[in-house]
């Protein structure tokens, strides 16, 4: 079973009350690939600029993740992201974006990957997004992720992407955002009404709701004791969900219901450290370990 990628390939500055780096490794591919590549391998399909660092990718060494559809394009920049934290960890202000190659036309899909039957729309434009989804014809499963910029200014294109998908993986103020809904369940119901089967809230250090026709289903955060920076739990989320889905081939509520675990497990793991450091520092032993601590803490 094949999983592939497609989203931000980006260069971060990131301000939390612990620190601040500059000029890391970012974007909702990079993250969403990492996590995912802890059970099964991953496609990534993105742009960069001429501008990234040659050994940019060099955090996929030694990882089955197959960055060859990630094209270095002539005469573009690298997606930039700047962010804070430091007025509340759950909610990252953007102090600056400066889209760069997200502007322009999507990547094309090399070839060898259109068998791709795991489709993740990471978070960028919404055009860029359906441009890439077009390209495959069999897939199995499709999930996005969206976030509040494209809610605000891409409004029409993202309603056109809801309804090709299978699964929408947004947070609990860009679900508001998007379905002018205060409570939680009905922005989800609303979601639905736009398109996919099933549709994944996440609330930060809250934990996550996932809603479908007929299945409503809460999951907390993993207790974590010390939050470094909250940059890419999301992404992160989404790769251990999709990763152990791609594994399972089957997407009964149990199977869902158990990924969205794996996915918050992870997620507990990059919030550990600035950019990929948390992730880079574990192993899938310790991963399944987290996962059935994660369990028995909600068994009564
Ligand atoms: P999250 O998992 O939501 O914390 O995503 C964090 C990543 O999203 C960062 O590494 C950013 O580079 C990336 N990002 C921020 N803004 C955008 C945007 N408008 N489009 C695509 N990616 C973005």
């Amino acid at each position: 079973m094949s999983l592939i990628v497609t989203g931000s390939i980006g260069i971060d500055t990131v301000e939390t009350p612990t620190g601040r780096r500059e000029g890391v490794v970012g974007g909702s591919a990079v993250y969403f690939a990492y996590a995912a590549s802890f059970f099964a391998p991953v496609r990534v399909v993105g742009v960069v600029g001429e501008d990234c660092p040659a050994d940019y990718l060099d955090v996929f060494a030694n990882r089955p993740v197959d960055v060859s559809g990630i094209e270095r394009r002539k005469g573009s920049k690298t997606f930039r992201w700047s962010g804070s934290y430091v007025k509340d960890l759950n909610e990252a202000v953007t102090v600056q974006v400066d889209l760069n190659v997200l502007a322009e036309q999507a990547a094309k899909v090399p070839d060898r990957f259109l068998d791709s039957r795991y489709v993740f729309l990471a978070n960028t434009h919404p055009a860029l997004q359906q441009a890439t989804l077009a390209a495959f014809k069999t897939s199995k499963l499709v999930v996005a992720d969206t976030m509040n910029l494209w809610i605000n200014t891409e409004r029409a294109e993202l309603l056109k992407l809801l309804k090709k998908i299978d699964g929408l993986v947004l947070n609990d103020g860009e679900a508001r955002m998007l379905t002018q809904k205060k409570n939680l369940v009905a922005a989800a119901r609303d979601v639905l009404k736009m398109g996919p089967k099933f549709v994944v809230i996440k609330k930060g250090e809250h934990g996550c709701l996932m809603v479908s026709a007929n299945d409503v289903f809460v999951l907390p955060a993993f207790p974590a004791d010390q939050v470094i920076d909250p940059t890419g739990a999301g992404d992160s989320f989404a790769g251990g969900m999709m990763g152990y889905l791609t594994t399972q081939g089957t997407f009964s509520p149990a199977t869902l219901k158990r990924a969205l675990a794996f996915g918050t497990v992870i997620a507990s793991y990059t919030i550990s450290d600035f950019s990929l450091a948390g992730l880079q520092r574990t192993t899938r032993d310790q991963i399944d370990q987290r996962w059935q601590e994660f369990k028995g803490a909600m068994s009564f």
